[in-house]
């Protein structure tokens, strides 16, 4: 039986003459379809994952190391970390010992500035800490000195201006440590003198990431008259 060239072919696409142009169009539809699909597929289980993600609350748990936190930005020392520099100047009065607080909250800009001392700009080196991995730029150290009978600032830490035979830095550094702070002097790699620091338990990568140390609850809602100056 001879086909007839009349009748149409039910099957236009396995016709080679002619159309093999338009076949070969079509089997790169399909192959073009079949990764759209794919995607679709995997960018559903990826929104899925994160609505999970965010309604799980013990996901969200696992994840709060990992994430960043919106922070409030900090712009000076945490407030116990200004009430114990405060406290520590007072008490090393009470001995003979006059401290001078050189630093505190430093902003990102002033850290990195610090940290390019002696190495681009004049000077010794200061800091092995760029802008943000220093607890300054977190508001939560401060940096001291002492300063002389005779009015000098110094960095000795060897002076004995109270006259007990004990160094007045060391004697600093240990009402320091007795109101919280860590000192920088016991570091390991780049003892830091100077430096006093609390922490609350955060890491610098915890601070990066957001995490802060809880704000003491503002005292005087009871005692509403009480006055300070
Ligand atoms: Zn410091």
């Amino acid at each position: 039986m001879q086909p007839n060239p009349n009748l149409k072919n039910p099957y236009p696409s396995m016709r080679t003459r002619g159309d093999g142009r338009q076949d070969s169009q079509r089997g790169r539809k399909a192959r073009r379809s079949r990764p759209l699909f794919r995607w679709l597929f995997l960018s559903t289980i990826v929104v899925m994952f994160v609505v999970l993600w965010e309604e799980l609350p013990f996901l969200k748990e696992l994840s709060t190391p990992f994430r960043v936190q919106e922070a409030k930005p900090v712009t000076g020392l945490h407030p116990v970390v200004d009430e114990k520099q405060k406290e520590l100047v007072e008490l090393a009065q009470a001995i003979g010992i006059s401290v001078l607080i050189t630093d505190g909250f430093r902003s990102i800009e002033e850290q990195d500035a610090i940290y390019e001392q002696g190495r681009t700009t004049d000077g010794p080196i200061v800091t092995n800490a760029r802008g943000g991995d220093s607890y300054h730029n977190y508001g939560l150290a401060v940096d001291f000195a002492l300063i002389t009978r005779g009015g000098e600032v110094v960095w000795d830490m060897d002076y004995d201006g109270n006259g007990n035979g004990v160094s007045d830095w060391m004697e600093v550094v240990e009402l320091a440590k007795q109101l919280g702070f860590s000192w920088g002097g016991d570091w390991s790699s780049f003892p830091d003198y100077p430096h006093l620091q609390m922490d609350f338990g955060l890491s610098i990568r915890d601070l990066k990431r957001g995490r802060r140390p809880p704000e003491p609850e503002p005292s005087g809602s009871s005692g509403s008259a009480q006055q300070s100056s």
